[in-house]
């Protein structure tokens, strides 16, 4: 007898009995400068915090957190998270945790240092406010954590029990952030669509479909503001397309939950995280690149006229505000076939994302997609059959 429940991979094998979702956390409080304001509403959840930061994160944020931690007469400490999310800092932290006697973790950064906050908080059940410091990922909404090696490659991630219980966005504190960040935030909410839309976009069920809608509507409005809001710092325009980027890329997250997940663009992002020369872009910027690859393999494997479209679109919106098109624009023009032979067959492994695609791939046809995500477009079928009658992918150099 076949087990049916074996076939299925477990991130989107809900159980049977029920399915747990995490939409939101239990309060989110956004303003300008509502940093030093915010002592009492972080002393309802702890009394012994460790807030959880990078290096230049914790020296922009302590001049505005320490007196308002202060005047509730909080026990405040504080840890870095060190290079990335990976097992030696969790261990660190954890540690600092048990040395402190912490009742609560504050999480600082634009990702990764979230991401760490959050899973020891997890882990220690414990209360945790994520306060972004740049829009570059929705990581201070989610439910999720991204755990990485002490190379910076992707190696998993891992589910939650709930979101945050109080995320502060102080949009103050965002705009110190290089302007670089947000436009990678674009990019990593801008996958929501293109990844929702093919592994959920024929479900029926009513907070999938309300998912994938919303990652419609959120592409559309970075399509309309983004170029406004990167004009405009500090601006409303630009307000909305941090909140796009940070809460409403979250809501997707979890409304859709681990049904209506990452597809192709992440997967491409955790096998490019493999190759130490893509340690200098950002998350969103690799998930952009991510977002061309998907259409490229739709478009050679399935004749997708409509994919060829989406990517003439997205290569014309991400050369306006700055998000790579190319390899070469990730640099990594000097990449050797076998490194991208190697990240290729990262993003292939058995129960990556990229199986959520409704067709079969070989990581030789996803290398043939990275090295032609600006390909023009004028026949598909002939650059299909030449595809066809290539065995390799062509030379990078
Ligand atoms: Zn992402």
């Amino acid at each position: 007898m076949t087990d049916i429940s074996l076939s299925v991979p477990p991130s989107t094998a809900p159980s049977p009995a029920f399915l747990t979702l995490s939409i939101a956390p239990a309060q989110v409080v956004r303003g300008a400068g509502i940093l030093s304001q915010m002592g009492e509403a972080i002393a309802r959840l702890g009394q012994r915090p460790l807030v959880v930061g990078g290096d230049r994160t914790l020296s922009v944020v302590q001049p505005f957190l320490e007196p308002a931690l202060a005047q509730q007469s909080l026990q405040v400490a504080q840890a870095s998270y060190g290079e990335d999310c990976s097992e030696t800092s969790l261990n660190q932290l954890r540690q600092a945790v048990s040395h402190h006697q912490a009742d609560l973790l504050i999480g600082v950064g634009g990702g990764k240092a979230l991401d760490a906050a959050k899973l020891v908080a997890h882990q220690g059940h414990l209360p945790i406010v994520t306060i972004p410091t740049s829009a570059a990922t929705c990581a201070a909404w989610t439910a999720l954590s991204n755990v990485y090696s002490e190379q910076g490659s992707f190696l998993y991630d891992v589910g939650l029990a709930k979101c945050p219980d109080l995320l502060i966005l102080d949009y103050d504190l965002i705009q110190t952030a290089p302007r670089r960040t947000l436009v990678s935030g674009i990019g990593d909410a801008l996958a929501k669509w293109y990844e929702a839309s093919i592994s959920s976009g024929h479900s029926e069920q009513s907070l999938i479909v309300a998912a994938v809608q919303q990652a419609r509507v959120l592409r559309d409005l970075l399509f309309q503001k983004s170029t406004a809001a990167l004009q405009s710092p500090g601006s409303q325009v630009w307000r909305d397309v941090v909140d796009a980027s940070v809460l409403m890329a979250g809501v997707i997250g979890g409304l859709g939950g681990a049904q209506c997940r990452t597809v192709a663009a992440h997967a491409v992002h955790n096998g490019l995280t493999h190759l130490l020369q893509s340690h200098h872009t950002l998350h969103g910027e690799k998930v952009a690149y991510g977002i061309l690859v998907q259409l490229r393999l739709e478009e050679m494997i399935q004749g997708n006229l409509l994919a060829t479209t989406a990517r003439q679109q997205l290569l014309k919106f991400y050369e306006e505000i700055g998000l790579p098109q190319s390899l070469a624009d990730l640099g990594l023009l000097d990449v050797t076939l076998a490194d991208l032979q190697r990240s290729a067959e990262v993003a292939c492994r058995p129960g990556s994302d990229l199986h959520h695609l409704p067709f079969e791939v070989t990581p030789t046809q996803l290398m043939a997609a990275m090295v032609s995500t600006t390909a023009p477009t004028t026949d598909i079928r002939s650059q299909e059959s030449s595809f066809r009658s290539q065995p390799q992918p062509a030379p990078l150099d």
